[in-house]
């Protein structure tokens, strides 16, 4: 039974501020230790539930927030970006199953820091006409495998977002929303355990069944014109309105591969504090 984990950070163990995700920053060091914490909580409850290999894919900002040096030896890293896949690399190479963990809610959504790859600029994202955070966009991806998401943790509402997306997947709520900024959080040795026995439990349901391409479409509501007429020159994708960009992917590894394509582009017509 191989599992992949796909690690975020906003939604790890006590994060709740910009500090706490902005890499080279004292407090990011510091919650570098807690989101190591959670995962290995998560690789234990893997483990003793029966899997026999697990892959750490980091999946936030420049993936490379983990730290290695105190990873359950267990488990295997992917470390660093410009992965294909980006936070699902690993998704294609067999896995039973797939843990989303440190997840959050999606632009536009409450949440603690709610966004859908890009930090704000982006104020929802549609799949099929349903609002999309990373953890659905990412579960749509994983069933085109036959990959079950077993587990999802982040605050309350992420794991309120992933009863819609993957019923069937274990919910640890490591925190409880107050504002983008704020949530009641608890402390890592009530998470962890927590972690490690929802893993341990959502092992049952690992098992690769039969995954079936099919064509999605994709719309994104920028705040501003101009990312959207930048995202709009990207070939496929149409401006639907004079702030929304609309593509249809024969499958959804095309449809997050253009979806990777638009955000970088959008990120790139940013423009100071105007947005
Ligand atoms: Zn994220």
């Amino acid at each position: 039974m191989r599992i992949l984990i796909s690690a975020d950070m906003e939604g790890a163990t006590g994060v709740t501020c910009t500090a706490d995700v902005v890499p080279q920053t004292e407090q990011w060091q510091r919650f570098r230790r807690m989101l190591t914490a959670d995962v290995n909580a998560c690789v234990a409850g893997l483990f003793d539930g029966g899997a026999t290999d697990v892959l750490v894919n980091e999946a936030h900002s420049a993936q490379r927030n983990a730290l290695l040096e105190d990873l359950d030896p267990r488990a295997r890293m992917l470390t660093g970006r410009h992965k294909p896949l980006s936070m699902m690399q690993g998704v294609d190479s067999g896995v039973d199953g797939v843990v989303f963990l440190g997840y959050h809610t999606g632009a536009g959504a409450e949440g603690v820091l709610a966004h859908t790859y890009l930090e704000n600029s982006i104020t929802e994202v549609r799949l099929d006409g349903v609002a999309a955070s990373e953890g659905r966009l990412n579960a749509a991806l994983a069933a085109e495998h036959g990959v079950p998401v077993l587990l999802v943790t982040g605050d309350d509402l992420t794991c309120a977002d992933a009863g819609g997306y993957a019923p069937r997947a274990g919910r640890v709520a490591v925190k409880e929303c107050v504002s983008r900024y704020a949530a009641v959080c608890k402390p890592p040795a009530v998470t962890g355990p927590e972690i490690a026995a929802a893993a341990r439990a959502a092992m049952t349901h690992a098992g690769r069944g039969h995954g079936d391409a099919a064509a999605h479409t994709v719309e994104v509501d920028f705040d501003a014109t101009h990312l959207a007429a930048a995202a709009a020159l990207v070939p496929t994708v149409e401006l639907a309105a004079p702030r929304t960009v609309r593509y249809t992917a024969e499958s959804m590894t095309a449809a997050m591969a253009a979806f990777k394509v638009v955000t970088a582009i959008a990120a790139g017509a940013i423009d100071g504090i105007y947005g």
